[in-house]
């Protein structure tokens, strides 16, 4: 059921949606879709929390409590949280436990540090008329925030959004995904617990083309901010074209993970390894695009394809799991397609590529070898455990493949050479660049790509500039210059 103005209601709404668990295939529960009368509804009481409530009186140290109060209460829920989220998305166990949750934790607190430390600038300008100016800029909350969700990480990449919004005084209107709703309602329940005041914070489940929809359409929202599918990406654009409403877009991506020869290959095979099978490969960030330095390639991919072997592929509960299930069918029509798009475009298969017998939404790990770059496999996103190795021959030659792509997110290297890590980072066309090592997540640092992959950056202090506008304040004084 929808939460706003401070409390759970379905309004008006009698439209259902069931959630279901991609491993039994089974209904985990149905819930009411917030439909355009409670996205109005929440919408309204949002404005009026920021301009005439309580929200829009609370100062920043306040809100810094507050956020602070939330992480505890996340970090007491921790278990509640990952089960809920790997009953939702079929991801094994350990990983809401050692990635999501303690991001969101360490998120909420990052921010929590900020909510006081907004500042703006003093600048020096000259006379005016001959009267001396006091010039300086504040930061103020963009307003209202509607946070948009996909499923693959839906609590770490909310609290993306969240948590820098509340900090800086906005009101945050958060759509959940369809398919894995669950921690965002109980995320409701204790930013309510936080103390957080009615209208600061509200949640209104349902469907992309139903409550989405509504909600980038409504005038009242004053920002987007988005992460999911570059098409639905361009409709978010489209939707705040109108009255030029700010946007963040963190859309999705090709990234590439370039092995050069000098790399400590174990340690490369298995961090390549992560980048490619972590959450199914349903990341945004996921080392799709392998490419391996021609002298290396051999050693490699057997190392890499032993990593794959080992994966343990199953129930997300059961222990030693390291793989679960796609998150719906649909996702498995997909992934499939392209499995069979590589072998019909003449890469070679050299583990996986099957869809294991029985229940459940899952797709074995799967490795395409000797690709080109210009197959669709190494073109599209595939969001699936299916990684491209593509072989190199000269360093320049691998920065060309790694930037020829309509995705400009990630790309992780792999070399022992300090001085080729840092060149090669400088000419990759990325948002993040991580080097021996899979794309370290942190509150601190900026997140965010270009091309295909989106618009703005989140978290750090661009998180803060994100959900902030900066106003400029002159003073013309009467007081006279100094002779
Ligand atoms: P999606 O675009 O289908 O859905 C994302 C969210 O948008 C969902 O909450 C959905 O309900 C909503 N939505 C759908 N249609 C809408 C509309 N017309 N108006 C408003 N909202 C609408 O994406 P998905 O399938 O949930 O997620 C997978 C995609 O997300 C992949 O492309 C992946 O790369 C990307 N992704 C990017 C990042 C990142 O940080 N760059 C992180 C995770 C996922």
């Amino acid at each position: 059921m929808p939460y706003f103005a401070g409390r759970w209601d379905s309004g008006r709404s009698t439209d259902t949606f069931d959630v279901i668990d991609p491993v039994t295939e089974r209904r985990l529960v149905t819930l009411t879709e917030a439909g355009p009368a409670e996205v109005d509804a929440a919408v309204s009481f949002a404005r009026s929390a920021l301009d005439d409530g309580e929200w829009g009186r609370t100062d920043g140290a306040a809100r810094g409590r507050m956020l602070n109060r939330l992480a505890d209460l996340i970090e007491e829920a921790t278990e509640l949280f990952a089960t809920l989220e790997s009953l939702d998305i079929g991801k094994p166990g350990f990983e809401p436990r050692a990635i999501d949750l303690p991001q969101v934790i360490q998120t909420f607190r990052y921010f929590a540090g900020w909510a006081d430390k907004v500042e703006g600038r003093s600048i020096p300008t000259p006379s005016y008329m001959g009267r001396p100016t006091h010039s300086y800029t504040v930061r103020e909350p963009v307003g209202v925030v509607a946070a948009i969700t996909p499923w693959n990480s839906p609590t770490m990449i909310g609290a993306w959004k969240i948590a820098p919004a509340l900090a800086v005084g906005c009101a945050v209107i958060l759509k959940p995904p369809e398919d894995a709703p669950l921690t965002s309602l109980l995320l409701a329940s204790l930013v309510e617990e936080a103390g957080f005041p009615a209208g600061a914070f509200s949640v209104l489940p349902g469907r992309g083309r139903g409550t989405g929809q509504a909600l980038i359409d409504h005038p009242g929202v004053d920002k987007i901010s988005f992460t999911g599918s570059p098409e639905t990406g361009y409709k978010v654009a489209v939707a705040a074209a109108k009255g030029f409403r700010r946007t963040t877009l963190e859309l999705g991506g090709k990234s590439p993970q370039i092995v050069y020869a000098d790399a400590d290959l174990e340690q490369a095979a298995q961090g390549v390894g992560i980048g490619i099978f972590a959450n199914q490969g349903e990341v945004c960030a996921a080392g799709s695009r392998i490419l391996v330095a021609r002298p290396v390639y051999e050693e490699f991919v057997e190392r890499l394809v032993g990593h794959a072997l080992n994966v343990k592929l199953g129930d997300p509960f059961d222990e030693g799991t390291t793989m679960g299930a796609l998150i719906n069918e649909g996702q498995v029509t997909r992934v499939s397609r392209y499995i069979d798009l590589g072998l019909k475009e003449g890469a070679s298969l050299l583990v996986g590529g099957r869809r294991p017998e029985g229940k459940g939404y899952f797709v074995e790990p799967t490795l395409f070898g000797d690709a080109s770059n210009s197959m669709t496999i190494a073109r599209q996103e595939i969001f699936g455990p299916v990684g491209t190795i593509i072989p190199f021959d000269s360093e320049q030659q691998a920065v060309a493949i790694a930037n020829d792509s309509d995705y400009a997110l990630a790309a992780t290297l792999w070399t022992s050479d300090v001085n080729r890590a840092h060149g090669v980072a400088r000419q990759v066309k990325a948002g993040a660049v991580a080097i021996n090592g899979w794309a370290p997540l942190n509150p601190r640092l900026p997140w965010g790509g270009f091309k295909l992959s989106g618009l703005g950056r989140e978290l750090g202090w661009s998180g803060i500039e994100a959900n902030t506008e900066e106003k400029t304040v002159t003073a013309v004084l009467s007081y006279p210059l100094p002779e």
